[in-house]
């Protein structure tokens, strides 16, 4: 799940200055579970905007704007009410902005709405917490599911830094160290053996941007 947050509204309301007529895109997937882009958060965005003096000529939640085909139902039904806009409003992540602006064809201008923060697991209340940082090279099976380059603010591969204080991390010392939750984990699982491997230096080729993964040639 991607997490995003809305921008606030004054910033908003200085990127839309040039404009008048709004679209406003939400989603039906990430942003409507961390409340930036469901039903909700759009009729109240309808509403500042309204409030501001702006048009809003109309709105769509697609399932998942990141998803073309998801993405261009929704636009066809509202191909009326995107002709008569200026911008296109999307309360999503950064992917949805960037699928909006693949895949329409009246080259209208898109803002995003929403700062995207990170990619999260959903606990049974309902919070978010960052457990991977998509590195392309996962190393989860020597550390007992637990991720060294996202808990620790260092990403270090090989063991914890000198300044882990009472298993506490020195750069935010209300986290525990990734290092000691690590080691726990593995002398649960008797698998100690393996802080015994040297853990190479990333690949970094692996993780260089932008990523693809072509499925149709
Ligand atoms: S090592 Fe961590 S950041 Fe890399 S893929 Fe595995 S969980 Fe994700
Ligand atoms: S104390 Fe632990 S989690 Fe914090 S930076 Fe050092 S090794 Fe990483």
């Amino acid at each position: 799940m991607i997490i995003s947050q809305q921008k606030p509204l004054k910033d908003l309301l200085s990127s839309l200055k040039e404009y008048n007529k709004i679209f406003l895109v939400g989603c039906g997937e990430c942003a409507t579970a961390c409340k930036s882009g469901g039903q909700p958060e759009i009729a109240k965005m309808q509403r500042e905007l309204e409030a501001a003096g702006k048009v809003i000529t109309g709105s769509c939640i697609p399932s998942a704007p990141c998803v073309a085909a998801k993405l261009k139902t929704e636009l066809a039904k509202n191909i009326k009410a995107l002709a008569q806009s200026e911008v296109v409003l999307i309360l999503a992540c950064g992917l949805g902005v960037a699928s909006f602006k693949d895949n329409q064809r009246l080259n209208l201008a898109v803002l995003p709405a929403c700062d995207t923060l990170f990619g999260a697991v959903m606990d049974a209340q309902g919070n978010f917490f960052e457990k991977c940082s998509m590195c392309a090279e996962c190393v989860l099976d020597e550390t007992a599911g637990i991720c060294p380059i996202t808990l620790c603010p260092k990403s270090l591969l090989n063991g914890p830094c000198g300044g882990v204080n009472q298993g506490k991390c020195e750069v935010d010392n209300q986290q525990d160290c990734a290092w000691v939750l690590i080691y726990r984990e593995l002398e649960k699982n008797k698998k100690l053996e393996s802080l015994r491997v040297i853990r190479k230096p990333k690949d970094f080729k692996k993780s260089g941007k932008p990523h693809q993964l072509i499925m149709c040639k």
